[in-house]
């Protein structure tokens, strides 16, 4: 490791820790029957207990440097196969069918967009993650507070979105300049029209300081509409987006249907 130059503006912070690996794995609960999405596999530090607990796992990594620690591994492995190339342009349909767990230590620049992928495909059915402990903090939010948010709704419709574990910057290499966790989003609760319902939660948190009605109404909805389905649903006229739970916002997207 030590002739390998990180880069910075590609997330590598790589995890050492075997304990703290495993206990990756574990919170994942990851087994034999699965079939794991790894983003970001760096030197395989979390790709090797991940294939060892016997799961199907495909690896993606962007950084063609680090192919030559990775392909060794697939060699010895046959239920590992390593993708090079970015996640976000991954055709994951064209790889395997049915649902996986998605499982990584995310590199920090495109951590928002990767979840939001996987939050999006239905064939993901949980998400363990080391993120940076404030994204952890977002997804985990309850309504109300400073760090409620779309990324908190998204994670939270579908289903129990919680941080597991706390990581301190200097159990990576290089340590980063912020302090880490891992999260785990169990995606096991069915929501019909997730993105009709993201769109009704992303113009309600346009524009923090506005009303809802204020958000919702510049963004085209219908004024009435939306004065009737706040009542409907027992809210004030006046309340804000950050009030209200995963499950209204589900309800108030119904209504404005
Ligand atoms: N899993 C390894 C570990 O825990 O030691 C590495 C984790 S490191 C935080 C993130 C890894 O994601 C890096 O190896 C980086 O090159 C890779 N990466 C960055 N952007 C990526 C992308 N768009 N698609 C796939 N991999 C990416």
């Amino acid at each position: 490791m030590e002739k390998f130059r990180h880069s910075h503006s590609l997330g590598q912070n790589f995890l050492t820790d075997g304990n703290l690996l495993s206990a990756i794995v574990s919170d994942a609960e990851v087994g034999a029957d699965d079939t794991v999405v790894e983003v970001g596999a760096g030197m395989g530090a979390l790709t090797l207990p991940l294939v060892k607990s016997g799961a199907r796992v495909f690896a993606f990594e962007i950084d063609n440097r680090l192919e030559e620690y990775l392909r060794p591994l697939e060699k010895e492995y046959p239920n590992l196969t390593v993708v090079m190339g970015d996640f976000m342009k991954a055709d994951i349909s064209g790889l395997f069918a049915g649902e996986y767990k998605a499982v990584a230590n995310l590199p920090y620049y495109i951590t928002t967009p990767v979840l939001f992928r996987l939050l999006d495909d239905v064939r993901c059915k949980s998400v363990t993650v080391m993120v940076q402990k404030e994204v952890a903090e977002r997804i985990a939010a309850t309504p109300g507070g400073k760090d409620y948010g779309v990324l908190s709704v998204s994670a939270q419709l579908s289903g129990r979105a919680q941080v597991v574990r706390s990581v301190g910057r200097q159990m990576f290499t290089p340590p980063p300049n912020v302090d880490s966790a891992v999260v785990k989003i169990d995606k096991n609760r069915e929501i019909e029209g997730k993105a009709q319902i993201m769109e009704v939660v992303r113009a309600a948190f346009g524009m923090r300081r506005k009303t809802l009605m204020n958000c919702l109404s510049s963004a085209g909805y219908d004024k009435i509409k939306v004065t009737n389905a706040l009542q409907t649903l027992g809210l004030c006229p006046d309340v804000r987006g950050e009030r209200l739970s995963p499950n209204e916002f589900s309800a108030l997207a119904k209504l404005l249907k």
